[in-house]
């Protein structure tokens, strides 16, 4: 970018359109961060498997262009799945263990679809600097694996999930939630919260925690749970015990929409008694 050479700090925040208050965030960190703030719409397609929602994925990019340019966006870059992927297209970015684990698990390839687009976008857009939601806490801590394997000089700055009043972290997916589904979604969140409770009463035993979270989704008719688990914040491993701040990490379904929501544990806080 010649702006880069005009001696501009680029902020740059990637996204998949359907833009909400949470997307809102990240712009107006970045905006706040940089000279010049790029955000691009891109629904990838090699980060979605056969059979899941690419052609049904919610496209507003009139609304998306407005809420740009309420959060002072410079350019908005909005490419073609053929722009991005030419005809003899053929380099994947290959995820390593960080992958194969949680949304992994359930969605296979999904993260090298998203490492090789958060890659090329890096290469056209070069940021100085590039904002991610923890709301996808796995997909944040991929990227910046990548960056610090692959020595990309890009910073990558993180910013809270960004929740409905009722805690529904926000999601261009929640669209698909029914009447019904979406009251029951705050779910989520109040199993983070119970998690959450237990570890500030002091409770250190990580399967406690997750069995408080799990009985909170259980209160609610609807909700099956994919995972519940408590795991470092930067190896995503899983611990025994709450000998350090942890993060819950929960994804379940609701008449077949899948959410995911997660928050931090603190180990060691307690309210007096
Ligand atoms: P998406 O359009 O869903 O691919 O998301 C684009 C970026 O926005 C990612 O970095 C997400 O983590 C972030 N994001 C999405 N929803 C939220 C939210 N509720 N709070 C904070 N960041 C979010």
């Amino acid at each position: 970018m010649a702006e880069r050479a005009r001696g501009r700090t680029i902020g740059f925040v990637p996204t998949m359109g359907a833009l909400h208050a949470g997307h809102a965030a990240l712009l107006d960190e970045a905006r706040r961060r940089a000279d010049l703030v790029v955000c691009s719409i891109f629904v990838n397609p090699k980060q979605f498997a056969p059979g899941e929602d690419l052609s049904r994925y919610p496209r507003r990019l009139e609304d998306d262009r407005a809420l740009c340019e309420a959060c002072g966006v410079d350019v908005l870059f909005a490419p073609g799945a053929d722009e991005v992927y030419p005809p003899g297209f053929d380099t994947q970015v290959r995820a390593g263990r960080l992958a194969s684990i949680l949304e992994g698990a359930s969605r296979p390839g999904h993260f090298d679809g998203v490492l090789t687009v958060v890659a090329l976008l890096f290469a056209v857009v070069q940021p100085h600097f590039a904002v991610f939601g923890e709301k996808d806490f796995q997909q944040l801590a991929l990227v910046k694996r990548m960056v610090r394997d692959l020595r990309l000089t890009v910073e990558i700055v993180p910013m809270p999930v960004i929740r409905d009043v009722d805690g529904l972290a926000l999601s261009s997916r929640n669209a698909y939630l029914s009447k019904d589904d979406r009251a029951r979604a705050p779910a989520l969140s109040r199993a983070l919260m119970a998690a959450q409770d237990e570890a500030q009463r002091g409770v250190t035993d990580i399967a406690r925690l997750t069995a408080a979270a799990r009985g909170m989704l259980a209160a609610t008719a609807g909700v099956v749970v994919d995972y519940v688990e408590v795991r470092d914040p930067r190896t995503l491993e899983p611990l025994a015990t709450l000998d350090r701040d942890a993060r819950v990490l929960i994804a379940a379904r609701l008449g077949g929409v899948r959410l995911i929501d997660n928050g931090p544990v603190f180990a060691g806080v307690r309210y007096p008694r």
